[in-house]
């Protein structure tokens, strides 16, 4: 059982920004990406969400061994990703509560009702474990949320939907610590043989706080080198010129 994305190609325009991209991440394990700015991990997240801007020009991703393209991105949702991203959006007048109900009941067979019992049942005791006072629940989707916020509305989504992979687009700046915490805590207390993790950082300092299984280095709409933590601390010590260079000598 893995997310396999295999010789992914894709376009912005008329320009190539994924120049054949292949990544595995088997269910139960927490992988990184790292790269420069600019060098396409919002593009695969958001091509993998079915964004429309984004063309897929070859390569598929496949869910368990289904093509995730051909499939609307509600469809997407429903056959177990996650996306969480660099900028969420926001909803106004609609509650976190409503939000996520919305979402599990879209993930039920026709005809067939989420208990609401139960549901809240369920949710005050995931927001219980977070942290999370009670009055969040009824706050519209980020809504003037704090940085912070829109973390434990992330986490709070993901402990709700127990999706079996989860692709997560961590913003490159403006993050504080805290927030990178949350998003650090709830990744380590939802990692389960049950799913699979795509954290996409800009920063290693995140990857202090999630040890990740393996971390990939994406150059160019590829990943070019992937190895163990290490390869996130050489990253932070010494940049990325080194791996352009192995890339060029080696080209
Ligand atoms: P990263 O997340 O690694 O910083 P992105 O995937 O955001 O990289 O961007 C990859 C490349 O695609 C960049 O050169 C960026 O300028 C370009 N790009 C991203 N979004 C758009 C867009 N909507 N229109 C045109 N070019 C874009
Ligand atoms: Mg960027
Ligand atoms: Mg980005």
């Amino acid at each position: 059982m893995s997310l396999e994305i295999k010789d992914l190609h894709a376009n912005i325009g008329d320009r190539e920004i994924l120049k054949g991209l292949n990544l595995t991440i088997p269910k139960g394990e927490v992988h990184a990406i790292m790269g420069k700015n600019g060098s396409g991990k919002s593009t695969l997240a958001k091509v993998m969400a079915g964004h429309p801007s984004y063309e897929v020009t070859g390569g598929d991703v496949l869910l368990d061994g289904s093509s995730l393209f051909g499939l609307e991105p509600d469809q997407r949702a429903r056959a177990g990703l996650f996306l969480a991203f660099q900028y969420p959006m926001e909803i106004p007048g609609v509650t976190i509560a409503n939000f996520i109900r919305a979402a599990l009941q879209a993930r039920l067979p026709e005809g067939e009702e989420l208990e609401a019992v139960e549901y809240y049942k369920n949710l005050y005791a995931q927001m219980d474990a977070l942290k999370m006072p009670r009055t969040f629940t009824s706050r519209s989707v980020n809504d003037g949320f704090s940085g912070g916020e829109k973390k434990r509305c992330e986490v709070l989504q993901l402990a709700m939907l127990k999706p079996a992979y989860a692709v997560l687009d961590e913003t490159d700046s403006g993050l504080d610590i805290d927030a990178l915490k949350i998003v650090a805590e709830g990744v380590n207390t939802l990692r389960s043989p049950d799913t699979g993790f795509l954290v996409i950082t800009h920063y290693q300092r995140l990857l202090n706080y999630i040890v990740p299984d393996v971390v990939h280095v994406m150059v160019d709409g590829r990943i070019v080198r992937s190895g163990g933590k290490d390869l996130a601390l050489k990253l932070e010590a010494e940049g990325y010129d080194w791996i352009e260079k192995e890339l060029l000598a080696t080209a």
